[in-house]
C-alpha cells in the first residue's frame, strides 16, 4: 500500500486524499477467448441456422470479446427438439441418484475453474473481480451441490407425495449475475428431471458459454441443456414455442409483463423474478458504522446491478445527519475502475443503454429536487462509469424512490416511527427485498412482518445461500428460486 498526493512518494493527484493500493490486475490469460462462438444444442457447439453472429464486448474498455451465434426461431425450434428428445429419452427415466451424480460433477468442475469463469465474468460484465470471485462463482457451484443433494430425495422434500418432472422448460436470464442466474435456473430444473434450452442475456453470453464446456467435461447427456444466445426476440421466440412446459423468467418487470400475456391460456408453467427497489432501513439504535458499511455493500459494491440492491435509504431521523456524512465520506474511498483489479470496489456499467438510464433518471431526481453527492474519483477514459452517487432530500413521490435505477445511485429518505419506516418501505410496486439495521431483536422482527418483501435482511445485507428461498411480491414477480420453495416450481405432482 502507498500513500500518494501530498505527502506521497509520487506526488500524484489522490482520491479524496486517502490511502491508495497499488494496481493489483488479476491475470486474464487463464481465459482462453475464442474468436467465435456457436449455439449450443444436443451436447456441441454448432453453427447457427440464421446465420448471425453479434458482438459482446468488455464494458470497461469498449474492447470486443468475441462473435457469438445468434439464434433465430428455427436456431431456438432446433434446442426445444433437442430437449425433449433427451426427455423423453435419456432424462426422464435415469433415476434421481444418476442425475445427481452429473449435478456433483458439474458442482466440482466449477470450482476447479472458478478462476476461469470469475475472470470471464468480469470481462464480460464489468463487474469486479472480488465479486465474481467471492459471490458469483462460490454460490454457483454451491446451488450444483445443493441440488444435486435434492436429486435423489424429491419425496422427502414433498412428503406424501410424488413429484413428477415437468418436461422441458424455457429459461432466460439477464447480465447482472450471468452464470449464477444459469446455475439457479439449471440446478433445480436438472435435479427434477427436466431438461432445459436457456438463454443468457445479449450483453453477458460468454460465461453461459463455457459452462456449456462444463457439461461436456461432467459428460452430461446431449440435449439435457442446450444454451442459445440471442437478443429480447429470441427471448420471445422461445416462450412462443408450443412444445415448453415451463418458462423461467429473470429480467425487467416490462419484458415478465409481456411474457405473461404470452404464456396466459397454454400449459406453461411460469416464474418470474424481476424488478425491486428495496428499502434498507436505520433505526437509531442501529451500530451505524456496520450500517455504513451494509448499506454500501448493497448499492454499491456490483454497481446497482442487482434487482434486490438496497436503492432506498430509510434513515431515522434523529440520525439522518450523522448517517449522511459518514456515507459521503465512505463513497470517496470506494475504488472506482479496472474490474480485474482484485482493489476495485465498483466496476464498470454493464452496456451503455443501461448508462444513460443511470444518467436519465438521476438528472430526473436533481430536476425534482434531490440533493446531488458524487464520488470525486477519477474515472477511466474508455468504457461505461458512473460515480457512486447519493441524492438525499428524496420524497417517496420522487422518481428516483420509484423507479428501478440498477445503478451506483442510492436516493436517501428519512422517518420518525417505525410505523413510518414500514410505511415508506411498502410504498412501492416492488417487493424482493428489504434491510433492517436496529439492535432490538424486536424491532427488526415487528419490521420484518411488516414489510411485503420476499426477503428481509437483518444487520446484513445481500446474502444468499442456496437453502434459502428467494423471490418476490407485487411487481416484483411469482415464484421462488433455492430451497425446496425453488424445486416446487419444477414438478408436478
Ligand atoms: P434488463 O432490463 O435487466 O436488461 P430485460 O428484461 O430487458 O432486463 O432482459 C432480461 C432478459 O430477457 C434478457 O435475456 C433479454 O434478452 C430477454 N428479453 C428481452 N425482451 C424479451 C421478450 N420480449 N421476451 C422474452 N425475453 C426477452
Amino acid at each position: 500500500m502507498r500513500r500518494n498526493g501530498r505527502n506521497g512518494q509520487d506526488g500524484q493527484a489522490t482520491q479524496g486524499g486517502v490511502w491508495q493500493y497499488s494496481p493489483a490486475p488479476e491475470a486474464r490469460e487463464i481465459v482462453k477467448l475464442q474468436p467465435r462462438y456457436g449455439l449450443f444444442i444436443n451436447g456441441e457447439f454448432v453453427e447457427p441456422r440464421s446465420g448471425r453472429y453479434f458482438e459482446t464486448i468488455n464494458p470497461a474498455t469498449e474492447e470486443v470479446l468475441a462473435e457469438v451465434a445468434y439464434a433465430d426461431a428455427a436456431d431456438v425450434d432446433r434446442a426445444v427438439q433437442a430437449a425433449r428428445h433427451a426427455y423423453e429419452q435419456v432424462w426422464s427415466k435415469l433415476p434421481g441418484k444418476e442425475r445427481a451424480k452429473y449435478l456433483f460433477r458439474i458442482a466440482r468442475i466449477l470450482q476447479e475453474r472458478s478462476r476461469e469463469f470469475a475472470v470471464l465474468e468480469s470481462l464480460d460484465g464489468g463487474k469486479p473481480i472480488r465479486e465474481s470471485r467471492d459471490v458469483d462463482l462460490p454460490l454457483a457451484a454451491a446451488h450444483f451441490f445443493y441440488h444435486a443433494g435434492w436429486a435423489d430425495k424429491l419425496e422427502y422434500a414433498f412428503p406424501g407425495r410424488t413429484p413428477r418432472p415437468l418436461g422441458v422448460a424455457g429459461q432466460i436470464i439477464p447480465w447482472n449475475f450471468p452464470l449464477l442466474m444459469a446455475a439457479w435456473k439449471v440446478a433445480p430444473a436438472l435435479a427434477c428431471g427436466n431438461t432445459v434450452v436457456l438463454k443468457p442475456a445479449e450483453t453477458t453470453p460468454l460465461t453461459a458459454l463455457l459452462l456449456c464446456e462444463v457439461f461436456q467435461q461432467a459428460e452430461l447427456p446431449p440435449g439435457v441443456v442446450n444454451i442459445i444466445p440471442g437478443d429480447g426476440q429470441t427471448g420471445a421466440w422461445l416462450v412462443q414455442h408450443p412444445d415448453l412446459d415451463k418458462i423461467a423468467f429473470t429480467g425487467s418487470t416490462e419484458v415478465g409483463r409481456l411474457i405473461q400475456k404470452a404464456v396466459a391460456g397454454t400449459r406453461k408453467r411460469l416464474t418470474l423474478e424481476l424488478g425491486g427497489k428495496a428499502a434498507n432501513v436505520i433505526f437509531e439504535d442501529a451500530a451505524i458504522d456496520q450500517a455504513i458499511e451494509g448499506i454500501v455493500n448493497g448499492i454499491y459494491f456490483n454497481q446497482g446491478h442487482v434487482c434486490c440492491a438496497g436503492s432506498r435509504l430509510l434513515v431515522q431521523e434523529s440520525i439522518a445527519d450523522l448517517v449522511i456524512r459518514k456515507l459521503r465520506r465512505r463513497i470517496q474511498l470506494l475504488r472506482v475502475g479496472d474490474p480485474l483489479d482484485k482493489n476495485t470496489d465498483v466496476g464498470a456499467i454493464n452496456s451503455l443503454p443501461q448508462l444513460r438510464k443511470i444518467e436519465r433518471l438521476v438528472e430526473i431526481g436533481v430536476q425534482e429536487g434531490a440533493e446531488l453527492y458524487q464520488c470525486d474519483c477519477t474515472l477511466p477514459n474508455k468504457g461505461y462509469w458512473y460515480r457512486p452517487t447519493v441524492l438525499t432530500r428524496v420524497s417517496t413521490a420522487h422518481t428516483v424512490a420509484r423507479e428501478e435505477i440498477f445503478g451506483p445511485v442510492l436516493s436517501v429518505l428519512t422517518f420518525r416511527t417505525p410505523d413510518e419506516a414500514a410505511q415508506i418501505a411498502n410504498n412501492t410496486r416492488y417487493g424482493l427485498s428489504a434491510g433492517v439495521w436496529t439492535n432490538k431483536g424486536s424491532k427488526y422482527l415487528e419490521f420484518a412482518s411488516r414489510v411485503r418483501a420476499g426477503v428481509v435482511w437483518c444487520n446484513t445485507y445481500n446474502k444468499f445461500d442456496p437453502a434459502s428461498p428467494f423471490g418476490g411480491y407485487k411487481e416484483s414477480g411469482f415464484g421462488r428460486e433455492g430451497g425446496v420453495h425453488g424445486l416446487a416450481a419444477y414438478v408436478a405432482f
